[in-house]
């Protein structure tokens, strides 16, 4: 049997995460599929486990004065999905997770912390540099997502902290593109997952950024490839997308990702790519 905790409040789980290191537990998808001992059997977990889910600290999602978005770690898929506020790639991502029944269940601070190279919120949560606030009896420290996610896995999280929130300052974009493949259509781990954003201005590629999912230990995104297209003007697209697309591939892993793969996302980011040299409109296109 293993000891479990319910804290009313923030401080009273920071205080038992302080002194038995609990397991957080938020919808349990992940981690009762980790414990699970087969039909009939309790599942056992190798700490005490904490379930979280009576903390209104780490729940509901707000947009602040100055438009930074805040979603808290208890928020679940369907409440980002169905929330105009939240920006489009997040919404996307979490729009397509899973069934229906594991959306209303599955939180952002679990697909977080559970750092699967294949969860959905990391890479569009990379895309946008968002940054997770860290709360320990001790204080709260602010850490990128793209720093806390180490690898397969792997995270920052010390054993006295809880993931309390998610923030997102607002970036400006014209044109947007998101797209996930999985096994089938619903229900289904990704295969492959694709964001970019681009922002032009007067003709000029004022920023571009693209983060790939299920592509390696972490999402991968790469500031060195996206240099090789901010700065240029529309025009120019043609003349430097094989020098990108190949930048990109390069980042990928092969062993993560078959050549199909590699190939499948290459010929998105160029068909994207090219419809915005041939003058495609500000928008959405998936
Ligand atoms: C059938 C099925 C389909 C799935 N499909 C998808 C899919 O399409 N895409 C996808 O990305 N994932 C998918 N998943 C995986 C899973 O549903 C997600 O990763 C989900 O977001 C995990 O959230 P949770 O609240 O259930 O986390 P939990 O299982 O409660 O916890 C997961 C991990 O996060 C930690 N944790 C949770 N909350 C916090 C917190 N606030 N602070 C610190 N640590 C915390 C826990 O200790 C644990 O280590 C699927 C799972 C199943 C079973």
């Amino acid at each position: 049997m293993s000891t479990c905790y319910i804290p009313e409040n923030l401080t009273e789980a920071l205080e038992i995460r302080k002194k038995t290191h609990a397991i957080p537990l938020a919808g349990g998808t992940d981690l009762m599929v980790q414990a699970k001992n087969g039909i009939g059997v309790n599942p056992s977990f190798p700490s005490p486990v904490m379930i979280i889910t009576n903390l209104k600290e780490l729940r509901g999602i707000r947009v602040e004065d100055d438009g930074t978005l805040v979603i808290g770690a208890l928020a679940t898929s369907s409440e980002i999905a169905h929330d105009e506020r939240v920006f489009f790639h997040i919404r996307k991502a979490a729009s397509q997770m899973g069934a229906v029944s594991l959306r209303n269940t599955a939180t952002i601070g679990g697909n977080i912390a559970n750092a699967s190279p294949k969860g959905d919120l990391p890479q569009p949560l990379i895309l946008l540099d968002a940054d997770l606030v860290l709360s320990s009896i001790d204080g709260e420290r602010t850490v990128k997502v793209d720093d806390f996610i180490t690898g397969a896995k792997k995270t920052l999280l010390r054993d006295d902290e809880i993931i309390k929130e998610i923030r997102v300052s607002p970036v400006k974009a014209t044109h947007y593109f998101y797209h996930k493949i999985g096994t089938r259509k619903a229900n289904a781990i990704s295969k492959l997952s694709l964001s970019v954003l681009v922002d032009v201005e007067e003709g000029i590629i004022k920023d571009f950024r693209a983060s790939s999912g299920a592509s390696g230990d972490k999402v991968k995104r790469s500031r060195e490839a996206e240099m090789i297209l901010i700065g240029r003007a529309v025009a120019e697209i043609p003349s430097y997308v094989d020098e990108f697309t190949n930048a990109w591939n390069r980042i990928l892993s092969p062993h993560a990702m078959p050549e199909y793969r590699r190939e499948s996302t290459k010929r998105m980011l160029k068909d994207f790519l090219l419809k915005i040299a041939e003058g495609a409109e500000p928008g959405i296109y998936e």
